[in-house]
């Protein structure tokens, strides 16, 4: 009992675990509404994981074989910035539709709390990934980053900027395709004014993603941009198991990565091997905003023609059997 009671007053102190909802009944209710007159039932299963206020859980819809991705926040938090995220989120995620983004199928209300029923990504995200494997190979990058781009592609296009993009926000399907998730920090192109003070109460989470100049007072309308020069930390963070600008400070971070301080690590197997071509691409990805590649140049630079691009069935088979379950 003491160890429970402890951790509970430890969570209270530090204010950690307040804004989570309990864990779901077994069975959750939607209620009924104009396109499901009847409402549906979901029978919870296994805990995927914690996020910053919401925790998610496999749901699976009954009468169906369908399983889902619950994710589920309490419908009146405590901070009204959080419950605006929150808002945001379901307002953006839910008009969008990639192969590569977490598809969005519905929201509702139950028992107090706020349901997403998302695309369920079964292998983690891309940090859970490198976290077990130290490091990924090249050609999973390739793999990987052709996804990605597209995603950025079709969110620029639609006028969203992603702004949080990192490897815990990026989930991997059964098929080990990516899916970009968390859409909390998104928004729509705003001025540069608006979006500074937007930043400013929303900044939060690891600072090893953020680029300069959402730091910097003065910016030009190049805010799209932030999403390319998080994916060239994600590319050097998939390869080396770190992100380029690691510090033991987030002031030290800001500043390596203003002056563009970082080292690609030297090759201890022929594994991590990383190529002349990988160094270009994430250099140009880490360049001043108005400099940096859009997703059409990225899919054309040649670190993609430079050695091999896995099929999809590779992706599958090769992971599993490196790390079985
Ligand atoms: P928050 O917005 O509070 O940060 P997240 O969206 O990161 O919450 O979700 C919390 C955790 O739930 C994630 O770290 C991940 O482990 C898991 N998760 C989130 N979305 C999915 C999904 N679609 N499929 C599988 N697991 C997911």
């Amino acid at each position: 009992k003491e160890p429970s009671k402890a951790k509970a007053l430890v969570a209270k102190l530090t204010g950690k675990e307040k804004d989570h909802p309990p864990a779901p009944p077994t069975e959750v209710r939607e209620p009924p509404s104009s396109d499901r007159r009847n409402g549906a039932i979901y029978k919870t299963g296994r805990c995927l994981g914690k996020g910053g206020f919401a925790i998610c859980y496999e749901g699976q819809l009954a009468g169906t074989t369908q399983i889902y991705a619950l994710k589920i926040v309490k419908s009146h938090m405590p901070q009204k910035k959080m419950e605006q995220k929150f808002q945001t989120e379901l307002q953006i995620h839910s008009k969008m539709r990639h192969a590569n983004i977490v598809q969005f199928h519905r929201a509702f209300s139950f028992d107090k709390c706020t349901f997403i029923v998302l695309e369920l990504c079964p292998n983690g995200s891309l940090m859970d990934m490198v976290k077990k494997r130290k490091y990924v190979t090249e050609p999973e990058v390739r793999y990987w980053t052709v996804q990605m781009a597209g995603a950025i592609k079709y969110m620029h296009g639609k006028g969203i900027i992603h702004r949080d993009l990192k490897m815990g926000n990026i989930f991997l399907d059964k098929d080990m395709n990516v899916k970009v998730g968390d859409f909390g920090l998104a928004a729509l192109l705003v001025t540069g004014k608006d979006w500074q003070a937007h930043r400013r109460t929303t900044l939060c989470g690891t600072p090893n993603y953020i680029a300069p100049e959402i730091l910097a007072k003065d910016k030009g309308g190049h805010d799209h941009a932030v999403d390319i020069w998080s994916l060239g930390i994600i590319i050097f963070a998939l390869l080396t198991g770190k992100p380029p600008f690691q510090a033991a400070t987030a002031d030290e971070i800001y500043r390596r990565a203003r002056e563009l301080e970082y080292d690609w690590p030297k090759l201890d197997t022929s594994e991590n091997y990383i190529s002349d071509e990988t160094k270009d691409l994430v250099a140009a990805m880490l360049q001043a905003p108005e400099k940096r590649p859009d997703p059409d140049m990225i899919v054309q630079h040649p670190f993609f023609t430079c050695g091999w691009v896995p099929q999809a069935e590779e992706m599958t088979t090769s992971l599993r059997e490196r790390h079985p379950d």
